[in-house]
């Protein structure tokens, strides 16, 4: 999972350089199964319930589980950047949301606080801690900015499959929950919303945008809890963070 996860980290590293302004989705999905392929590895989503392509790409209002089609980039974008690797049978999933500039300080404090949110998350995920402890460490992040968290998709386990159990909320009460077993692999992935919690599912059954047409900001690790600790499984082979 450290090895597939590292193709993820510098999958989305790559990503991040080329996604600028001009640039199509199509072109940066083109360019992750490439990479990805090239690493010896697959690109989990593809087919994945059918899903059409290698990466989920989320543009402004749109959530998450996007389709990368022929719409260009353009200055003041935001782009949730998702990536699922398979190496060896083992699955790795991150994300994140990068930014065309300029984009509004309003926005890049979204995006920062989602980021903010991810890692409050990840210092929550102890052995012997609850699952709730997660999401309310995520949520606490959030609430005071007044920003939505959305309810209807959350975090997941992930091993051998891309979703395993327990589901991950991105909010709910510390001390509740399953207690967290070492050896557990989860991804968390907040979705923050400038407005509302609200979102729904675009006719084409994968696309989740926000209902009140505002941005929202989404970012992902795949993280493995053991007694020595937390360690992020979907950095870049160098250590960062994509
Ligand atoms: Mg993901
Ligand atoms: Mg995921």
């Amino acid at each position: 999972m450290r090895t597939a996860g590292a193709i993820v980290g510098d999958t989305l590293r790559m990503l991040r350089s080329m996604a600028g302004e001009g640039v199509s989705l199509k072109e940066l999905d083109r360019a992750a199964e490439a990479y990805i392929r090239g690493k010896g590895g697959r690109p989990t989503f593809k087919g994945y319930n059918g899903f059409p392509a290698s990466l989920c790409l989320s543009l402004n209002n749109e959530v998450v589980h996007g389709i990368p089609n022929q719409r260009r980039l353009k200055k003041g974008d935001i782009l949730s950047i998702d990536c699922g690797v398979t190496l060896d049978g083992w699955v790795g999933d991150a994300a994140i949301t990068v930014a065309v500039e300029p984009i509004s300080d309003e926005v890049r404090t979204l995006v920062r606080v989602t980021t903010h949110s991810l890692m409050a998350g990840i210092a929550a995920a102890k052995v012997g801690a609850r699952l709730g402890d997660i999401g309310a460490a995520i949520e606490g992040t959030v609430r005071p900015h007044r920003y939505g968290i959305v309810r209807e998709f959350c975090g997941h386990g992930v091993g051998r499959l891309l979703h395993e159990d327990p589901q991950v909320p991105n909010f709910g009460s510390a001390g509740s929950g399953p207690r967290i077993q070492s050896g557990w692999c989860l991804a968390l992935e907040p979705m923050v919303n400038l407005g509302g919690d609200a979102v729904h599912t675009l006719a084409d059954g994968w696309t989740v945008v926000t209902n009140d047409g505002r941005p929202s900001a989404h970012c992902e690790h795949s993280i493995a809890i053991t007694d020595s600790g937390v360690e992020i499984l979907t950095l870049c082979s160098d250590g960062t963070h994509p």
